[in-house]
């Protein structure tokens, strides 16, 4: 059981009958060793953003497989969330001012969490900064633990990664999702590429009339090009720079923009910014300014494929798994080359990187004028996704951990 309300199970069979069934077998092959062992994820938030995103679909393929794995989220208040959020930025190279303060709610808030939290599967996933230092909670030779982390670690600030560095080098294993976050550590770093699940309500097939509905319910026209970007509402998505890119697209091109957003219960700062994107798209009535449910998937399902092109404009970026959604759907991309999105959007081939609000719209004005490249780039992306960023190898990755973890010592 799990703390978390998960989303449904869906069969193995239909799993390999879209991926082949050796796919299915490798999975089988690898939770043999693993039945009646236990299994532990632990995040910060139950809905909003990447991490509970690859979660809820992780835990049913798991329990499809026989396996005992739960998953439990931290608990905090404002306090914790607000230092969270600077943490976040901060690992991600924005500018921080460390207030001593900031570490003590941090760790009190760990602590509390430790007093709440059973800690004691055999095999301890921590996800994030947040719940970093509840590795104050293993076992003497006890279980495994390893810490995921999903945020871009390229460029962090000294401070919050000092920090952090002293809990992060108590684990047994890291985890990161590109070549480039990996940091100094005594402990072993593994590459894990975040996932999408294919047979989700986010990314299964949509009955076009959902598509149309979805489209009707917003008035957004269907017979003129749209873009869309889906994000939180979150400085380093820039949904601004999205706006500017798309008047200079404008001017050449009768097109609408959609921004869809929801929040994550860890980020505080959404009001915020959905405020400042307001203020930039000024009324303009062919600029959709979504605000969705925390879990819509469906909506978010249908957007995406209403869409003409998909645009990740973001600043920093762990992975960007909105690029992986809209890929499977076969979609032109256009995004920002930062933290993980380069692994998906291979230039030319698999979608088109930019580096500026100009740059983002030269790259949307050239697919609008070459339909024919932009259907090119959708089909190689989809083909990307089907080899490298499905649920599926994702899980055989975590396997493959927990037989490695429990192997060495
Ligand atoms: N998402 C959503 N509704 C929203 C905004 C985002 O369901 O209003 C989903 C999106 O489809 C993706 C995830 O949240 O599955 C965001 O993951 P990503 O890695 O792109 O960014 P993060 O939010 O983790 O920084």
């Amino acid at each position: 059981m799990s703390e978390v309300a998960i989303a449904s199970r869906i069969p193995l069979d239909d799993y390999a009958a879209l991926l082949g069934a050796g796919e299915i077998d490798e999975l089988r092959v690898l939770a043999k060793p693993l039945k009646g062992r236990s299994m532990q994820m632990i995040n910060s938030t139950a809905v909003g953003g990447g991490v509970a995103e690859i979660l809820i679909r992780l835990l049913p393929l798991a329990e499809e497989l026989g396996l005992n794995m739960r998953w439990d989220v931290m608990t905090g208040g404002d306090d914790f969330y607000g230092v969270t959020k600077s943490f976040h930025n901060a690992l991600h190279g924005a500018p921080y001012h460390a207030d001593p303060k900031d570490f003590e709610i941090f760790l009190a808030c760990n602590q509390q969490n430790l007093a709440r939290l059973p800690l004691d599967a055999e095999f301890m996933i921590i996800h994030d900064p947040q719940p970093a230092a509840l590795i104050e909670g293993r076992k003497k030779n006890g279980n495994h633990w390893a810490w995921r982390c999903h945020i871009d670690l390229s460029h962090p600030n000294r401070q919050v990664w000092d920090f952090l560095e002293k809990y992060v080098a108590r684990y047994d294993a890291s985890m990161f999702s590109s070549p480039e976050f990996a940091r100094e550590l005594p402990i072993p770093q593994y590459l894990f590429y975040p996932a999408i699940d294919p047979l989700s309500e986010k990314n299964r097939d949509l009955e076009p009339e959902l598509v149309t509905q979805t489209l009707a319910r917003y008035q957004i026209d269907p017979l003129r090009p749209i873009l869309t970007q889906i994000s939180r509402f979150d400085r380093l998505k820039d949904p601004v720079g999205v706006i500017r890119a798309y008047r200079i697209v404008k001017r050449y091109f009768d097109c609408q923009l959609v921004l869809a957003g929801g929040s994550a219960s860890d980020d505080p700062e959404g009001a915020e910014v959905l405020k400042e994107v307001q203020q930039e798209a000024n009324g303009e009535a062919d600029i959709h300014i979504l605000e969705l449910p925390a879990w819509a998937p469906l909506e978010v399902n249908a957007l995406q494929r209403a869409s003409t092109i998909v645009i990740q404009k973001s600043l920093r970026e762990g992975f960007g798994l909105t690029v992986s959604e809209a890929l499977w759907k076969k979609k032109p991309v256009v995004a920002s080359a930062v933290g993980g999105i380069p692994v998906q959007i291979i230039h030319k081939h698999t979608g088109l990187l930019a580096h500026s609000v100009e740059g983002t719209a030269y790259q949307i004005r050239f697919l609008l004028s070459h339909p024919e490249i932009a259907t090119k780039l959708g089909e190689n992306g989809h083909e990307h996704v089907k080899e490298n960023f499905l649920i599926t190898q994702k899980l055989k990755r975590y396997l493959t951990l927990y037989l490695a973890m429990a192997h060495t010592k």
